[in-house]
């Protein structure tokens, strides 16, 4: 089951700079920062009521942040959905239709498990699934 929004991503082009407008724009700091080595990204999260968001700065030219900011520029990037289990919601998914990224759950910031569909099965819009990853 879908049980909220849980963060919307941003990519920008500089993560310092970023964090002082969100910053000024929450008057609260960020919570966390994170190298998401495997995704050539680093990333920072702020709180905002029950939801984040989350920047999203490349690390490398390969990055998929890189070729979006390369393509689109700065701003909105994907909208991450909470589930309470990820399998499932990518099996259910996947039977509806949607086209998967990734067909299997796989280790991202913010200790989550999580999974994209592609944008294209989605009006344009990346949707990452996420749970809590207790283990
Ligand atoms: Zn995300």
């Amino acid at each position: 089951m879908i049980q909220k929004i849980e963060h919307i991503g941003i990519a920008v082009k500089d993560l310092e700079t970023s964090n002082a407008i969100f910053e000024a724009l929450f008057d609260e700091a960020y919570y966390k920062i994170e190298d998401v080595e495997s995704e050539g990204v680093k990333t920072s999260f702020f709180k905002c009521g029950p939801n984040k968001i989350e920047l999203l700065q490349a690390t490398n030219q390969d990055s998929p942040i890189a070729k979006f900011i390369a393509k689109k520029g700065e701003g909105v990037h994907h909208i991450a959905f909470a589930v309470d289990d990820i399998e499932l919601e990518i099996k259910r998914l996947a039977a509806k239709g949607f086209r998967l990224i990734n067909e299997m759950p796989k280790n991202g910031a913010d200790n989550k498990l999580i999974a994209f569909l592609h944008p294209k099965s989605s009006n344009g819009v990346l949707i990452e699934l996420c749970q809590e990853n207790t283990k």
